[in-house]
């Protein structure tokens, strides 16, 4: 039986978080290296993780009022060259498929780098007078952009995720839109995944190619302490009704070109909630999307203990089905002291270790992941007790983030400070910007910080742009990103 350390050779988050990071998805079995270069092997445990997350937002796409569709994984060449700065920003990363059933194409398709070039021409034929607006679809799916060095879940060659997409009479509308699904966003993210991100605005050289505004919530990292842009959402004004024909009649008897929205959350936010909860064990799950919440791990020597503990742990799964997602660890080639550490590492967020003297005394030991707290509970309380636990971790596990997002945010006046903070991985700099994209890029050429967003909820505040003095009427948030 071997009792070695799971986690013996998982590196430290202080000596090398993005090789923390990568072992960390190796060892808990998030996901793999593929034969196929640039992309990654999903493995159960990370698509479950992944699949609840769908879950957590599909319902609330649903709520507000958009239906799931399905669309061709193919964009012909010409469909997606006709949105001039669509193509432009998607150019270098779009994969052409030439060949199909043993000949030539007559042109080139794309593998979808997104779907507006095909879901755009679709609103077109749907959208006949004011009455079939708005139409509102999302899909779940996968697209490529071409990418050397992937990193799992963060950057990959082919990803997961949603995309929605809108048509509307007005632009007013088709803002409100792009701003509900990025607050559905926002709400999931915070809620399910116990991450707290700042919602806000793109600049002008970080918007989606092709968007009037595109608005984003980014999230902080642990580790670095740099951004992730967790999930975006563009009001594409009425750019792509043009392009592509979207016509309708409206109430005045004007024929008119719809406004659209389209808005994508990745499967990146799994790296997210690895990177933002995880510690030197290994994962740390947010119970709410964790796919084993409570793990059991039965401790016995001789077999007449092994049939007592049995017979406990069956009347205790009895109890804990039906209000948590369990799972018991009976395997007899591993040690007790093996599984604590294992489990730990995949970032269950409840331990209930029982053993023949628990039994006696009809209670469990339960240990929680985040703070290692360990607690003596009753076998009869446990279907009111652990939904309890689950709730308050979740809630715990929040405000540790959001503690580390406000001690790693700071107010900065000058660009030495900016420049200091970058380099030293110290976090977020909110700093004035007048807007130049010239100061923008000096910034990113110097400190490879950008700007992350213009924070929607900040207080009008005159200053001078810490690149070049010139006005400025509110702060924008410097960081390096993921
Ligand atoms: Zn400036």
């Amino acid at each position: 039986m071997t009792d070695k350390k799971y986690v013996e050779d998982l590196i430290d988050q202080d000596d090398d978080f993005d090789q923390w990071y990568v072992d960390v998805i190796r060892k808990a079995e998030l996901a793999d290296d593929s034969p196929v270069r640039g992309c990654k092997v999903v493995r159960p445990y990370g698509w479950a993780i992944w699949e609840n997350v769908q879950k957590a937002l599909d319902w609330r796409i649903k709520e507000a009022g958009v239906e799931n569709a399905a669309f061709p994984l193919f964009i012909p060449q010409s469909m997606l060259a006709q949105e001039a700065d669509h193509i432009e920003g998607f150019a270098p990363e779009v994969a052409w498929v030439t060949r199909g059933g043993g000949k030539d194409l007559e042109e080139p398709w794309a593998v979808r780098p997104t779907s507006e070039a095909i879901i755009c021409p679709m609103f077109a034929q749907w959208a006949q007078s004011y009455r079939d607006l708005p139409l509102m679809v999302n899909q779940w799916g996968n697209v490529v952009r071409w990418e050397d060095r992937p990193r799992a879940f963060l950057r990959t060659l082919e990803f997961y995720w949603q995309e929605g997409h809108t048509a509307h009479a007005t632009l007013e509308e088709a803002d409100a839109r792009a701003r509900q699904m990025l607050d559905a966003y926002r709400d999931m993210v915070e809620t399910e995944l116990a991450i707290p991100v700042v919602p806000g605005r793109k600049s002008e050289a970080e918007k989606f190619a092709g968007a009037l505004h595109t608005y984003t919530i980014e999230a902080m990292m642990g580790g670095k302490h740099w951004a992730l842009q967790s999930g975006t959402s563009h009001n594409l004004g009425d750019h792509f009704g043009k392009v592509y024909g979207i016509r309708f009649l409206d109430r005045d008897g004007e024929r008119k070109f719809a406004f659209n929205t389209s808005w994508g959350l990745s499967h990146r936010v799994v790296g997210a909630t690895i990177m933002v909860h995880g510690d030197d064990a290994g994962l740390k799950l947010p119970p709410r999307i964790a796919p084993i919440q409570v793990v059991i791990v039965p401790i016995w020597r001789k077999e007449g203990e092994l049939t007592t503990v049995e017979e406990a742990v069956t009347r205790i799964v009895e109890r804990l089905k039906p209000v948590a997602r369990v799972k018991v660890d009976w395997r007899d080639d591993r040690t007790a002291g093996y599984k604590f550490n294992e489990w730990e590492l995949k970032g269950v967020p409840v331990r209930l270790e029982i053993g023949p003297r628990d039994v006696a005394a009809n209670q469990v030991v339960s240990v929680r992941r985040d703070t290692r707290e360990k607690t003596p509970i009753s076998i009869d309380e446990l279907a009111d007790r652990i939904p309890a636990l689950l709730d308050t971790i979740q809630a715990d596990m929040f405000e540790a983030a959001k503690r580390m997002l406000s001690e790693h945010t700071a107010v900065v006046d000058d660009y030495d400070t900016l420049a200091q903070r970058a380099a030293d991985n110290a976090g977020w700099s909110l700093a004035h910007w007048c807007g130049d994209p010239a100061c923008e890029t000096k910034v990113k050429t110097e400190t490879k910080a950008t700007t992350r967003c213009i924070p929607f909820d900040q207080a009008e505040e005159a200053g001078s742009c810490v690149v070049c003095g010139g006005a400025s009427s509110g702060r924008v948030i410097f960081a390096r990103a993921y």
